[in-house]
C-alpha cells in the first residue's frame, strides 16, 4: 500500500510545468487584446500582458505600460488624458485602443465597526458585493469571482442562486481597486488594504484563468504591491486546480473543509464526491511542500448539531495532524472556527457560544491554534455568510439593482 507521502511525491512528478500553462494564459490575453474593433481594457491585462499591448498593438516600448500600471492602481487615474507623463501621441493611441472601465459602484454602506460594504454592478443583470474588513494592523478585502456559485454547498446562501457567469480579470481586479481608491491607499506608503482574500461569490478555482490573472496585478509592485502570503485562494476542494494553482501563482492555500469525514462532507460540500477528504488533504500537502514553509488553512463553518459535536472536532485533530506530519512541519495547518450566520430560508444553525467555546477548546488543548473568527458588519449584512445571504435572493438582489440603477438615471439600460 503507497503511504501519503509516496503518493504525494508520485503526483509532483505528473505536475504539468508552469511554463506551458503560463503560456496558454498568456496566448488567452493576447488573443482577447487582438479582436478587431474593440477596446482593450487595461484592467483585465496583468504586467506581462500589458507589456505585449504595448508593444505589439501600440508599437511602443515595455516601460511604457510600468508608467501606465502606476498610474492606474497607484493612482487611480483612469482617463488617459490625465497621465501627464505620457506623450500627447501616445495618449491618442490609448484612446483608440484602449479604456480603463470600472465596475459601477451600485451604492455602499459603511459599518458602525469599519466595515466596508460595496454592491457593484458588473453589467446590466449581473452585481456583486465586495466587503472590507479593517482589523488591527491589517485592512482585509473579500473578492468575489463568480456571479453566483455552480458548486451547491448546503449551507452557502449563494448556492441558492445557482451560477450566472464567471468574473473577467478586469471585474475581479476592479473591486480592489474600487476599495482601495475609496480607502485612499497607497501601495508601498499608506496602506489600508494589506489583504485580499478570493472567498467572496463563487468558487475561485472554477475561474481560474482570470483568477490568477487578477492576483497577478494585486501582487504586482506596480499593481497594488501585496505580499504573496498576503493574497489567500480560498477553495471548496477543487483538486487538479490545487496543483495546477501551486504551479502557477504564489499565493495563499485555504479550504472550505467543513466536515471532518466524507460521509458529513459529502452532504455539505457536493464537490466531496468527486474529491473526497483523502484527495483533498494529498492535494494540501502537495501545494505546502511545493511552497515550502507556508502553512494551508482550514476553514471550519460549525454549525449547529451538525459538525460541532466532540467527535466531529477529534477528527478534525486527526486530519490536521496528519497533514502536518506529511509536509513535516509543525503548525502546517492552521484552523478557522467560523460561527455559521444564519440567512433566510436556511435549515442550518448557529450553535451556542459554550457549544462554540467546547469545540474550540478541546483542538486548542491538543495544541491546535482554532481562531473564532468575530462577526463583523452586521449591521450593513457584511458578516461572513450574510454577505452570499443578499446575493442570494436573485429577485429581490434584482430589484434592489434596479431600484438603484433607476434612481441614477441608469433605468433603461438596465431593463
Ligand atoms: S461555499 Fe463557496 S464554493 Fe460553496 S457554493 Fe458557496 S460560493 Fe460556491
Amino acid at each position: 500500500m503507497t503511504t501519503q507521502r509516496e503518493r504525494i511525491d508520485l503526483q509532483l512528478a505528473d505536475a504539468t510545468p508552469a511554463t506551458e500553462s503560463a503560456a496558454r494564459v498568456e496566448a488567452g490575453v493576447a488573443a482577447k487584446s487582438a479582436v478587431a474593433g474593440s477596446k482593450t481594457n487595461l484592467f483585465d491585462l496583468d504586467r506581462a500582458s500589458l507589456e505585449r499591448f504595448f508593444e505589439e498593438t501600440l508599437g511602443e516600448k515595455k516601460f511604457r505600460a510600468h508608467q501606465v500600471m502606476k498610474w492606474i492602481h497607484h493612482r487611480y487615474v483612469t482617463d488617459f488624458a490625465d497621465m501627464t507623463d505620457l506623450g500627447k501621441a501616445l495618449r491618442a493611441k490609448l484612446e483608440q485602443h484602449a479604456e480603463v472601465r470600472v465596475p459601477q459602484v451600485v451604492f455602499d454602506k459603511a459599518s458602525t465597526d469599519g466595515t466596508h460594504k460595496w454592491l457593484l454592478g458588473m453589467d446590466p443583470k449581473n452585481a456583486i458585493e465586495t466587503v472590507y474588513i479593517p482589523d488591527k494592523g491589517r485592512g482585509t478585502l473579500c473578492v468575489s469571482s463568480q456571479v453566483g456559485c455552480a458548486l451547491n454547498c448546503q449551507f452557502c446562501s449563494t448556492a441558492t442562486q445557482g451560477f450566472n457567469r464567471n468574473l473577467s480579470t478586469a471585474e475581479i481586479i476592479g473591486q480592489v481597486w474600487v476599495a482601495a481608491r475609496h480607502l485612499g491607499n497607497v501601495p508601498h506608503q499608506q496602506r489600508r488594504l494589506t489583504n485580499v482574500v478570493m472567498m467572496g461569490m463563487g468558487e475561485p478555482l472554477a475561474n481560474f484563468d482570470n483568477v490568477v490573472r487578477a492576483m497577478s496585478i494585486m501582487r504586482d509592485d506596480l499593481g497594488y504591491g501585496l505580499a504573496n502570503k498576503r493574497v489567500t485562494l480560498s477553495t471548496a476542494g477543487m483538486v487538479p486546480m490545487i496543483d495546477r494553482l501551486a504551479l502557477e501563482s504564489d499565493v495563499s492555500l485555504a479550504v472550505s473543509l467543513h466536515a471532518p469525514n466524507d460521509e458529513l462532507r459529502s452532504e455539505l460540500v457536493p464537490l466531496n464526491k468527486k474529491y473526497p477528504i483523502e484527495q483533498l488533504m494529498d492535494a494540501c500537502v502537495r501545494y505546502a511542500l511545493r511552497k515550502r514553509g507556508t502553512s494551508v488553512t482550514f476553514e471550519y463553518t460549525l454549525m449547529k448539531g451538525v459538525n460541532d459535536q466532540p467527535q466531529h472536532a477529534r477528527q478534525l485533530l486527526r486530519l490536521l495532524r496528519q497533514f502536518d506530519n506529511a509536509v513535516q512541519m509543525k503548525d502546517a495547518a492552521k484552523v478557522n472556527l467560523i460561527p455559521f450566520n444564519p440567512f433566510p430560508g436556511t435549515r442550518f444553525e448557529r450553535p451556542d457560544d459554550v457549544a462554540i467555546r467546547a469545540f474550540q477548546k478541546l483542538l486548542n488543548e491538543a495544541g491546535m491554534i482554532a481562531p473564532v473568527r468575530r462577526t463583523r458588519g452586521d449591521d450593513i449584512d457584511a458578516a461572513c455568510g450574510q454577505l452570499k445571504g443578499q446575493v442570494m435572493d436573485r429577485t429581490r438582489r434584482q430589484a434592489e439593482f434596479q431600484k438603484h440603477l433607476h434612481a441614477q438615471g441608469l433605468g433603461d439600460e438596465a431593463a
